[in-house]
């Protein structure tokens, strides 16, 4: 099982692929067994046009073909931003990750191009730029999250590009832009260049908050680390991996939220031989003349000079949440959207529920964790109009393809309890399959099915 052949691995990935489009993966597999839909008629209202906003509304459409269903997202362009680390790896352009969100959605889904400014639960409704009151009877949030990039002194959002800095998540889901992607395709090329003349310190600096796309700023290090070494490139280039020391600070005691996957990661980057962690490590401050970062470590500041800096910023949840009535109160998600882990119902107003990275939940926020959340609000909802009971729950299931090296793939699926693998293989070995489906079937999938609510 461990040593696939190239042939039996491509019916692997047919298998793997078919599993994955017809929506059996684990989680999901009860779900496809229900399936409930209702005829009732009512007004849903679903805030936001980002991945939980659409293939909900495709989902929903299905199960409640009478009710009416608004859509509020401001966005002509919606972005798949998986493909971001791609762009930044050359292998995909930045056009390919972006679709016209009026192509996406379904027939008979009412989209108000607005944004929302206030909800107001007591009174079923939300509040928008232009549209004023805008009622309903069940309303889906799935706002996504918002950067702070301020939180790092010495860093003004127009830094990134120069001197050195990039952040292949920095994009604009409003404008449908993904800037951050293309900086980071011209970083990882510099970096090989200055290689060739120079040593070279490359630093990956990490939030202390949830992240979404929690393998990113890892794929970032992963791809550099292997460019130096010639690959990824046209034609095989000089190994100069040994001339660059790359230092990965992480704001707490681990790499990646599940231990298995972390001991892998962890076997990773040592056998790299030329890669540093730094833990409770949360970055304050950088110098941009001088180079160097500064963190806070326990009561110390510490300073790491570098001459490459990738940013992953803090996140935090959308102001619009602020005063909502609808977050969570204390403790570590707290101002996130505060939700059921099971039901994904607010416990203060059950006719709201929450889907994506807005949510205020211990699982990892993916795109992967949205195409499950988002079977159990369509059969949940469709339920609750029969005034039946919720048929599923959500596992807290989500998903990160962790690019090791260009053509291997770490498939990390995993639940705050434990691994949730779909494939019959061992999820913390890198291999080319989960390459090739990420890199070749994922976008298609994610474009062609998911948003259509059919994975
Ligand atoms: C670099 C990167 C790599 C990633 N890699 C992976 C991966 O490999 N696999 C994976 O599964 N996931 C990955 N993800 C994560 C995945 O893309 C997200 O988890 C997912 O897209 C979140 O969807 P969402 O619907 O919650 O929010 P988003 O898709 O972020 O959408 C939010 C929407 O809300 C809208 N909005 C914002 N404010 C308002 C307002 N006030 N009123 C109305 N609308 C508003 C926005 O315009 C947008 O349309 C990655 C993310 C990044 C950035």
């Amino acid at each position: 099982m461990e040593r696939l052949k190239r042939r039996d691995a491509l019916k692997l990935m047919g298998i793997g692929g078919a599993s994955l489009l017809t929506g059996t993966s684990p989680a999901s597999a009860e779900a496809r067994l229900s399936a409930p839909s209702s005829k009732k008629e009512a007004r849903i209202v679903i805030v936001g046009g980002g991945t939980g906003g659409i293939t909900v509304a495709a989902r929903l459409r299905r199960s409640t073909p009478n009710a009416k269903i608004t859509l509020i997202a401001p966005n002509e362009i919606h972005l798949y931003q998986s493909g971001q680390v791609y762009v930044a790896a050359g292998l995909y352009s930045e056009y390919d990750n972006k679709r016209r969100t009026k192509d996406l959605l379904p027939d008979k889904v009412n989209w108000l191009q607005d944004k929302v400014t206030a909800f107001i639960p007591d009174s079923n409704k939300v509040h928008t730029e232009k549209n004023g009151d805008i009622p309903y009877d069940y309303l889906i949030v799935a706002l996504g999250c918002e950067y702070d990039y301020s939180s790092i002194e010495g860093l003004d959002l127009s830094d990134i590009g120069k001197d050195g800095i990039a952040s292949v998540h920095l994009n604009d889901l409003d404008k449908g832009t993904s800037q951050g992607a293309i900086i980071s395709r011209i970083w990882l090329k510099s970096i090989r260049r200055r290689a060739a003349k120079s040593d070279l310190k490359i630093l990956f600096a990490d939030p202390s908050t949830p992240i979404k796309g929690e393998g990113a700023s890892l794929d970032m290090l992963f791809l550099a680390n292997d460019r130096l070494k010639g690959n990824g490139l046209r034609k095989k280039g000089q190994d100069l991996h040994q001339k660059a020391s790359l230092i990965l600070t992480k704001a707490d005691k681990t790499l990646f939220p599940s231990p298995e996957i972390d001991r892998a990661l962890k076997k990773e980057l040592k056998a790299a031989g030329n890669v540093t962690v730094h833990y409770d490590h949360i970055l304050k401050h950088i110098d941009r003349e001088k180079k160097v970062a500064l963190y806070s470590h326990g009561d110390d500041i510490v300073e790491i000079p570098y001459d490459y800096l990738h940013i992953t910023p803090a996140m935090q949840p959308p102001k619009a949440l602020l005063d909502s009535g609808l977050t969570v109160q204390e403790g570590k998600h707290k101002g996130w959207l505060e939700v059921d882990g099971e039901t994904l119902q607010n416990p203060r107003y059950p006719n709201v529920f929450g889907i994506g990275d807005v949510t205020g939940l211990p699982s990892g926020k993916s795109g992967g964790a949205i195409r499950e959340q988002a079977i159990v609000l369509q059969d949940n909802i469709a339920a609750i109009l029969e005034e039946k009971k919720l048929p599923i729950y959500y596992n807290g299931y989500s998903v990160s393809p962790i690019k090791t090296r260009y053509g291997k793939v770490m498939l990390a699926e995993y639940t705050p309890k434990g691994l949730l693998p779909t494939f019959p293989l061992d999820p913390s070995k890198p291999r080319w399959i989960w390459w090739a489906m990420d890199l070749h079937l994922m976008r298609r999938a994610y474009f062609d099915l998911m948003m259509r609510g059919m994975m």
